[in-house]
């Protein structure tokens, strides 16, 4: 029998754990807040008590996959279509700045519209506009070519999930052209670059087995990223997986503390999926390692449409115009919102 409180001690000085202790720190059979404090005090000596905002700005909800689990996928002909222009993605920025975000994450589905000259254009346009800000990526798989041209133009960081790095569970969440080795080559192709580079994976994805969550924490080792982005895996009714039951919330709290003691220097957000289906998720994440938040800086308009799960939140907390209420949630969970660009510390 395995002493839960010595494995976390363990993790917490050596920043490792066999699989098995990993397992087992994944399971329900002891005291999670033991966790969760260790995860605290590793993310306070790195991090203090700061919480770095980004404003995210979904550019785009057209796109040319058909990931199962996606509400956007490219076969799901309810959605209303849109992309931003070049101007109201550098109006979000502006008023993002005016707000106090130092970080704009330009996401969306991968639509050729955006091509490497658009792209490198609104990148530039960014950079001249708010050269004290960062630009963070997410827009999927690309040439490396590609990736080295947006990196030339300004860009900083670059966003793209693993999504799980089991062969097999890829290939039941993916259609067949989309391989995880074609994944992990761009996530290495941008570390080799110089991004800041983030990667993660959904908790409880359908047929989502333990094992699965192992081998993510240990492809995460491999790849040593500066930011790591999980969240539960929500069902979309337009999707293959409209009938399958959404992560556990438990799980991914326990699964944020587990990284934070992993990877002590990572920027780990609190991400809308958790603040979706829980009401305390952002903050659960919050006292359980995480230290960065994503509101959401898209225009009005067009919130409703990038609904990559069901009942996604874009409000109150989530909306970056109300940042109020959520310095207000920060700082009752004991952390403070900073207006940075919030880069890694290595
Ligand atoms: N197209 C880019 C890419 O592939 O990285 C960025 C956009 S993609 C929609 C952003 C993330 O949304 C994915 O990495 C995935 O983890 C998450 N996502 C998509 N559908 C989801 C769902 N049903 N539940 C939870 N997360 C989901």
């Amino acid at each position: 029998m395995i002493d839960t409180n010595s494995v976390i001690h363990k993790l917490e000085t050596t920043h490792n754990a066999t699989d098995e202790e990993l397992l087992l720190l994944m399971g329900t059979d002891y005291d999670a807040s033991v966790l969760f404090e260790a995860a605290d005090r590793v993310r306070k000596q790195v991090y203090a008590g700061e919480v770095y905002i980004r404003g995210l700005i979904e550019i785009s909800n057209h796109c040319r996959n058909n990931c199962l689990y996606c509400g956007i996928r490219a076969s799901n002909t309810n959605v209303c279509r849109y992309r931003l222009t070049k101007e109201q993605i550098l109006g979000c920025c502006a008023a993002g700045y005016e707000l106090g975000f130092r970080t704009f994450v330009l996401q969306g589905g991968e639509d050729a519209a955006f091509d490497d000259d658009t792209m490198c254009d609104i990148i530039e346009a960014i950079k001249a506009a708010h050269p004290n800000c960062a630009v963070t990526l997410s827009i999927g798989e690309k040439s490396r070519q590609s990736y080295k041209r947006f990196f030339d133009a300004g860009a900083d960081r670059y966003l793209l999930r693993h999504e799980t790095a089991d062969e097999e569970h890829y290939a039941s969440l993916h259609p067949p052209k989309m391989k995880l080795e074609a994944r992990k080559q761009c996530l290495f192709d941008l570390k080799d670059i110089g991004y800041q580079v983030g990667s993660g994976f959904m908790v409880g994805s359908p047929g989502q087995m333990p094992g699965h969550l192992l081998a993510d924490l240990r492809f995460l080792q491999e790849l040593k990223p500066d930011m790591i982005g999980i969240g539960p895996f929500i069902s979309h009714k337009d999707t293959p997986f409209a009938n399958c039951a959404n992560g556990s919330v438990d799980l991914t709290v326990k699964l944020v503390a587990i990284l934070r003691l992993l990877f002590p220097h990572a920027l780990i957000p609190a991400t809308t999926a958790l603040g979706t289906i829980a009401a305390d998720g952002r903050q659960r994440a919050l006292t359980a390692g995480a230290n960065v938040v994503m509101p959401n800086l898209s225009p009005q308009s067009v919130r409703e449409l990038y609904s990559l799960y069901d009942n996604k939140a874009h409000t109150g907390a989530e909306a970056a115009e109300s940042l109020a209420i959520l310095k207000k949630q920060v700082s009752e969970a004991g952390y403070e919102v900073v207006v940075a660009r919030g880069d890694v510390k290595k």
